[in-house]
Parts: C-alpha cells; sequence; structure tokens
C-alpha cells in the first residue's frame, strides 16, 4: 500500500511537473507571439507593452482580450492599401472633366467640343499644349506672353522669347511682283487668203 502510494505520488508529481512546465512553455510562447504579432501591426511602444503584458498577466484570456483589441491591419497591409488608394484616387483624377459642361474631354482637346469652353492653350514657341493657369511651358522653359517668371522684369521674359516669335513676320519688302505672264497672243496669224 505504501509503495503504490507513494509510486502514485510520484506519477503526479511527475504529471504535476510537466503540466507547469508545458504551461510555462506555452505562456513564454504566447507572449512571444504576441510580441511578434503586435510588431508587425502597430508602431506604437505604449501599445506594444500593453499588449504583452495583457497577456503576461491574463494568459490565455489575455490573448482573447488581444485578438479582439489588436489592430485588425498589419502595418504592410494598410501600406498596401494605402497605395491601392492612391492607384484609384489617380486613376480618377486622370479623367478629365471640362470645367464649363462636365463632359469627358482629351488631354489633347484645346476646347471642349461641345460647350466651346477653352480646356488648355498652346505654347507660342513649341506648340506643345499647357494648362490653361500655367505662365510658362515645361517643355521649353518659355513664359506665357504677358507673363513672367519671379524676379524676371517683363523684358528679360520677352528676351528668352525667339525673336522671330515676338515680331510679326512683316512681309519681305521688295518682293518680286507676280509676274503675268503675257497672254501668248496666238502667233499664227491669220494668213489672208490671196489667191
Ligand atoms: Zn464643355
Ligand atoms: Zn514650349
Amino acid at each position: 500500500m505504501n509503495i503504490d502510494l507513494s509510486s502514485l505520488s510520484n506519477y503526479m508529481l511527475i504529471l504535476t511537473a510537466w503540466a507547469g512546465a508545458f504551461l510555462a512553455a506555452l505562456w513564454l510562447s504566447l507572449i512571444f507571439w504576441v510580441y511578434r504579432d503586435i510588431r508587425l501591426r502597430s508602431r506604437d511602444v505604449f501599445m506594444r507593452i500593453l499588449a504583452i503584458l495583457v497577456t503576461a498577466i491574463l494568459f490565455l484570456p489575455g490573448v482573447v482580450v488581444y485578438l479582439i483589441l489588436r489592430p485588425a491591419r498589419t502595418l504592410e497591409e494598410e501600406y498596401q492599401q494605402t497605395l491601392e488608394e492612391e492607384a484609384l484616387l489617380q486613376a480618377i483624377e486622370d479623367v478629365q472633366l471640362c470645367p464649363g459642361c462636365g463632359r469627358r474631354v482629351k488631354e489633347v482637346w484645346q476646347v471642349c467640343p461641345n460647350c466651346h469652353t477653352k480646356l488648355k492653350k498652346p505654347c507660342h514657341v513649341c506648340g506643345r499644349l499647357m494648362e490653361l493657369p500655367w505662365n510658362l511651358c515645361p517643355y521649353c522653359g518659355t513664359p506665357a506672353p504677358g507673363m513672367r517668371r519671379e524676379g524676371m522684369t517683363m523684358d528679360e521674359a520677352l528676351r528668352s522669347i525667339p525673336v522671330e516669335m515676338v515680331e510679326t513676320p512683316k512681309e519681305a519688302e521688295g518682293s518680286p511682283a507676280v509676274e503675268e505672264t503675257p497672254l501668248e497672243v496666238p502667233g499664227e496669224e491669220v494668213a489672208g487668203d490671196h489667191q
């Protein structure tokens, strides 16, 4: 009887030690898992410490509480979603609408064909289309007529425009007048019929 009792208590002791070790290992690994998880989900140091403390103190119920309260998305997922939202916004902004009638217009149109609202203006030097508020051609750097860059006098602004574009090309004087080709008189004179 004594032997049986002592061996039973030995078994109980081993079982308890095993269970204790298992629980301790589980406790530590849960803390470690929460630490890794919250690190992916929050940059806030206070949040991280709180999550670990809740798990360490409450053990399994603490993990449940953590799972309920943790941020739904990881930082990586949030970043991806921000990128997607920006791409969507960009796509929406890319659809150009006429400010006059609200219809879709193409990027290369100067005037809305529906309501005749001016949409773009061509650079007077390189001819590419500029937005209406721009006062400087982004392609060739020419100031739009009547506009000047900061710290630039009007003369300087105009000087950067090629001269032949500023001055209206005059007609070359003394150009040969259009020569009128004299009507050719039929060379064959009517030969008098002398018979
Ligand atoms: Zn329009
Ligand atoms: Zn230009």
